[in-house]
């Protein structure tokens, strides 16, 4: 009887991986609770544009390579893309593609006026000198000028890129047109209109959550053991946070393996170490764990901050924590997530636990558009209401529905950017 089903062609989409998959199923669980009808379900599950280039770079030593790049933008229902930009060597079409459909539901839960979108270059960014990054860049940036813009599709950093690559790609676009536009990024120094609080947005903002969900579980987040996993920009700040807010954190763990202390660790003398001799590898005075045994250890919260698919239908029946928080986009398989559930062990998802960080990334555009910024306490306060506010719908939702609390997320986005698709009907 329905008409989509009846007239869409049986295809293999080009995007369609396995972490594509994970963003699809995930949208499938939320979709029965959203009463959506089935043609603006059909057309969320495919991503707007998807844009392929190669991406030529001259290396200090005069060789040249190429890299694979993309920019994918699932949704401008709402308003311009919004979404980060990585360097890494995973980086692949369907990648991006479920994660610019993350960035979509993401936005619209906190009532963002954005889509989604997500881009990077697949290549290994610690092989490549600051220089050659530069080049790689500027080259991927001009790549993207077509589909760009501060009214089309705003970047952000993401994994292995910061502030300097976004004043890298806010140069390159304003050498184009031919003055400065700092609203065609976000996460850009202060210097030339980034946003007070936007580095530390995304940690900070995981923490708010985090002490939301203790306060409705009745717990006192002073008093909780907690493990996080990943300590670049999203762990990092997250650890120094609940360590601010009386937390004990054990371990935290980089690409080099797990730090552990059972008494709790001295996070800020591992941060400045982590700065000074490039990882926590050497780190003394705690027992070095593999990132395996880290994701095991017995703690009342654990954070997963690095990457996704970190727990899987292999490992997350020995998860011995009693909450999980997503810091990093997609690190729970859809299996893993059944396996928690059936454990009793609530995950507070992705783009409710992470969203600090576009929802600063905002204040920013907005900023730079009216050439007008605020302090401190301000984007902090807005960042806390801005979440607050969120988490309450989706922790009411669960509660109403029965369903978890990622459906219930994503519930909340779907239906947003459903009611804005089903008012501006579709074109022509
Ligand atoms: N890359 C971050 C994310 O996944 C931030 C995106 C942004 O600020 O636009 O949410």
């Amino acid at each position: 009887m329905s008409e989509v089903e009846e007239l869409s062609v049986e295809q293999t989409l080009e995007w369609d991986t396995p972490l594509f998959q994970q963003a699809l199923t995930q949208f499938e669980q939320a979709l029965p609770h959203a009463d959506v009808s089935e043609s603006v379900a059909e057309r969320l599950r495919f991503p707007e544009r998807a844009l392929m280039v190669s991406v030529p770079v001259r290396l200090d030593d005069q060789r040249f390579a190429v890299y694979a790049a993309y920019r994918v933008q699932h949704s401008s229902v709402l308003g311009p893309t919004k979404g980060g930009v990585r360097f890494d060597p995973d980086v692949s079409l369907g990648e991006c593609a479920a994660l610019a459909m993350w960035m979509t539901w993401k936005c619209a839960l906190l009532r963002l006026p954005y889509g989604g979108a997500k881009g990077g270059v697949r290549c290994n960014p610690k092989e490549l000198s600051q220089a050659e990054l530069q080049r790689l860049t500027r080259r991927y940036t001009s790549e993207l000028l077509p589909v760009i813009g501060p009214q089309e599709d705003i970047a952000a950093p993401d994994m292995a890129t910061n502030e300097q690559t976004m004043a890298w790609m806010m140069d390159t676009y304003s050498m184009q047109v031919g003055h400065a536009v700092p609203e065609i990024v976000t996460g850009k120094p202060i210097s030339l209109g980034g946003s007070l609080f936007r580095h530390e947005a995304t940690g900070a903002g995981a923490v708010i959550v985090i002490e939301r969900a203790c306060q409705r579980l009745g717990w006192d987040l002073a008093e909780q053991r907690c493990v996080v996993q990943g300590f670049g920009n999203v762990g990092g700040i997250a650890a120094t946070e609940l360590v601010g807010k009386g937390a004990k954190v054990l371990a935290v763990s980089d690409v080099s393996g797990g730090a552990y202390a059972d008494d709790g660790l001295d996070v800020m003398a591992a941060l400045a170490w982590a700065a000074e001799h490039g990882s926590l590898e050497t780190f003394p005075g705690v027992e070095h764990i593999s990132n395996a045994e880290l994701l095991e250890l017995p703690c009342d919260i654990l954070v997963l901050a690095a990457r996704e698919d970190q727990v899987t239908a292999e490992n997350a029946g020995a998860v011995h924590a009693k909450l999980v928080a997503e810091g990093a986009n997609g690190p729970t398989t859809v299996e893993a997530d059944a396996i928690l559930a059936e454990r009793g062990i609530p995950v507070l998802p992705d783009v409710l636990t992470n969203a600090g960080g576009v929802t600063v990334s905002y204040f920013e555009w907005v900023q730079d558009l009216g050439r007008l910024f605020w302090g401190r306490d301000e984007i902090r306060a807005r960042l806390a209401e801005k979440l607050g506010d969120a988490f309450d719908r989706v922790w009411d939702l669960s509660a109403e529905s029965g369903i978890s609390l990622r459906s219930a997320a994503l519930v909340s986005g779907i239906r947003e950017v459903a009611a804005a698709l089903t008012a501006r009907g579709i074109f022509p």
